[in-house]
């Protein structure tokens, strides 16, 4: 919700053009050295290793999150997230992203599924650098956006059921919402089978009210991370808060409106 982090001038200020036109030009290598790289079976099986994992996880995170002024573009150092409910998501469409914005096809998707979606909302100077990449822009949609139908968009994908999240590309400049889905986004791959810090969960917990909980299970296939369970005994869905990424996704499939998303922070010792 840092302003300075969405501005021209920040990008202006860390030559962001230049380091993304590298980044999405060779966007197929990245996906392909970072995500497959990292969870090819050779790097996989090492990371579970108890003294090569911990060096191996040192360097990722390192790449993950580096700030030094020679980052990698192809290997995306300095490009990670964070999982965002939708009210966040609008306020940074609504005020905060810089424009222009487009919605362009989804890369994690192609390159896991090969299908061709257009769910990535990008913004600012990155919009300028994909839109020259015509690989990326959707053919038969429009796929500039004024800030209301990146709303609508962001709406739609999220009760559609897609998780939104937001994308330093590198930190701190702030230029993606995205609408990913678990295993399909290679961030949440990274993190939920390697436990690398390439997404962090939101700043919010999912809380089910047992009085107005009607046991549908409606909501439980709502999550992409298995953190609902139908518990028999009680006629309810429960909660697992270890798993809860805090996207409030299930919240559209409740009737009963008894989900609400609590801040994280009151239940110390979650992970984020
Ligand atoms: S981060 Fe999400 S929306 Fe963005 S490219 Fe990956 S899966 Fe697609
Ligand atoms: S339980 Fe948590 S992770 Fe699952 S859909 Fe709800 S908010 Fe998202
Ligand atoms: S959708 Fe709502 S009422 Fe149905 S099980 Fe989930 S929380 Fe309970």
């Amino acid at each position: 919700m840092n302003a300075k982090n969405y501005s021209n001038e920040l990008a202006k200020e860390m030559n962001i053009a230049e380091y993304e036109t590298e980044q999405w030009r060779a966007f197929e290598q990245v996906y392909i050295r970072k995500i497959m790289g990292i969870s090819s079976i050779d790097v996989g099986y090492k990371l579970q290793l108890p003294i090569i994992g911990r060096v191996l996880r040192w360097n990722a995170e390192k790449m993950i999150h580096s700030e030094s002024k020679n980052r990698n573009a192809v290997r995306a150092d300095g490009h990670f997230g964070q999982v965002i409910p939708l009210e966040d998501a609008k306020i940074i469409l609504g005020n905060l992203a810089a424009e222009p914005i487009i919605e362009n096809y989804c890369m994690c998707r192609w390159m896991q599924r090969g299908v061709k979606e257009a769910c990535c909302i990008n913004f600012g100077v990155l919009s300028g650098v994909i839109e020259k990449l015509p690989r990326f822009i959707p053919k038969n949609n429009v796929y500039r956006l004024d800030r209301d139908e990146a709303i609508k968009r962001i709406e739609q994908h999220n009760r559609k059921g897609y998780v939104a999240s937001v994308w330093f590309q590198p930190v701190p400049y702030i230029n993606a919402i995205c609408s990913c889905e678990n295993p399909e986004c290679g961030g949440l791959r990274l993190r939920q089978d390697f436990g690398l810090n390439s997404v962090y969960k939101a700043e919010y917990v999912a809380a089910i009210d047992p009085d107005k909980c009607q046991g549908c299970k409606s909501c439980v296939s709502m999550c992409q991370f298995s953190a609902l369970r139908y518990i028999p005994s009680q006629e309810r869905v429960m909660v697992d808060l270890r798993k809860c990424f805090g996207c409030g996704v299930c919240r559209h499939a409740c009737k009963n409106d008894s989900i609400q998303m609590v801040p994280r922070e009151q239940f110390p010792g979650l992970q984020y």
